[in-house]
């Protein structure tokens, strides 16, 4: 067998021949033509016959043996008459406007799902912000078209990337349990924009919107959608909790501070053991927790919390009751984030009910929510807000790709 027929049968890429090869370094460069010659426009997507200037091109594809393969080939460039631009063509085996095989693309694309950018981009040996780039060639062509179609309940969130300077609005399928729209900013009329582009007759069949107890989304929902009901999530509203507490815990660790330096210590160190809930409470926090004493600020805070996060997971049968009862404890508390928690409670309980009634589930909706914002998390390096949102769809927008066995 010949080399090349070799390399022909292990590269397999469509609309290649292999005729040589050679070593650069220790790159293997692969030398190849064209097994077509229709020429296809990238732009418009129809076949064009005309003048034609042929160059060739060079596109990492897969490494093989420890070795970056290049494949060089032909590419042409010409003048599309529907376009009426000067166009390079499109060719099979690479996506428009990259230097890597789809192959290649794929296998990035499957890592970066699963992984950060970092070890992605060591691993392939390519930049950091190709990663990027190469994530937003996959959502073009990958993300499905028809998501919008059916949307019956839905959440929108907000995460924020660059350090908290700038936020995304991402739009959840609570059915599918992907993300199916995501875009720069947290205004009511970022979201307008979404309902905006939706078809009248999805925008009327949306039931239920989920979201945390901000005014901008819920602005934009009632605007746009006459027949929504608004939901807030239910792992907000712990969110809420949790924050209470930690503002109780740091004006009590301010106060002691200087007459009792150890005491306020001990205080600062609650951060992490009173964060749990008390059934995943890990053994080693068990004896700081029990230095919290019940009639203690911090200790009625915790009690707080706690008490409000059962209720939240106990359903709806008797939830409009045992929050009302929860709101009067936390208006006694004497505690001011507490005294303000239960207002709000007080004033989003339809909202709050709604979450249960229509049967969403908390978990799903956390689910994805941790996992977008894992991913805001690591992408603090982004400088624009575009490679984030590919990212987002490419790991959570229900975007398959190929199989990895067949890919390395
Ligand atoms: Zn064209």
């Amino acid at each position: 067998m010949r080399v090349t027929t070799l390399f022909n049968k292990l590269l397999n890429l469509q609309g290649l021949r292999v005729v040589g090869f050679c070593f650069e370094g220790d790159d293997l460069v692969l030398t190849a033509d064209r097994r077509f010659s229709r020429l296809t426009c990238p732009r418009c997507g129809r076949s064009r016959s005309g003048d034609v200037r042929s160059t060739s091109r060079r596109w990492r594809h897969l490494g093989i043996w420890g070795r970056t393969v290049w494949i060089e080939g032909p590419i042409r460039r010409f003048r599309c008459g529907s376009c009426q631009k000067l166009v390079t063509e499109a060719v099979p085996w690479a996506r428009h406007d990259s230097d890597f095989t789809r192959p290649f693309e794929d296998a990035v694309g499957l890592l970066a799902q699963r992984t950060d950018k970092t070890a992605v981009s060591l691993l392939f040996g390519i930049a950091w912000v190709t990663v990027g780039n190469i994530a937003e060639r996959l959502v073009d062509e990958l993300l499905d078209p028809d998501r919008l179609a059916n949307l019956r309940r839905i959440g929108v969130d907000e995460i924020s990337f660059r350090k908290r300077h700038r936020y995304l609005t991402v739009v959840t399928d609570h059915d599918t349990g992907d993300v199916v729209w995501v875009a720069e900013g947290k205004t009511s009329d970022v979201l307008k924009r979404f309902f905006e582009s939706l078809a009248p007759e999805v925008c009327n069949a949306i039931e239920i919107v989920t979201m945390d107890m901000s005014a901008a989304y819920q602005k934009a929902v009632r605007e746009s959608l006459p027949n929504a009901t608004i939901a807030f999530d239910h792992f907000h509203v712990a969110k809420l909790a949790n924050e209470a507490l930690n503002d109780v815990r740091r004006q009590i660790a301010r106060e002691t501070r200087c007459s009792d330096p150890d005491k306020a210590k001990a205080i600062k160190g609650l951060r992490w053991p009173t964060a749990y809930t008390l059934d995943n409470l890990p053994d080693k926090h068990v004896p700081s927790l029990e230095l919290l004493r019940p009639d203690s600020p911090l200790g009625r805070a915790y009690l707080l919390k706690e008490q409000l996060l059962m209720i939240l997971r106990g359903g709806r049968a008797h939830l409009d009751h045992d929050l009302r009862t929860w709101g009067a404890w936390a208006a006694r508390s004497r505690l001011d984030p507490f005294v303000r928690l239960g207002r709000t409670i007080r004033k989003h309980l339809p909202g709050i009910r709604a979450f249960v009634e229509k049967r969403v589930s908390n978990a799903r909706a956390e689910g994805i929510n941790n996992k977008i914002r894992l991913l805001s998390h690591r992408a603090y390096g982004f400088h624009s807000a575009a490679p984030l949102i590919a990212t987002v769809y490419l790991c959570c927008g229900g975007i398959r790709l190929p199989n990895p066995s067949h890919l390395l």
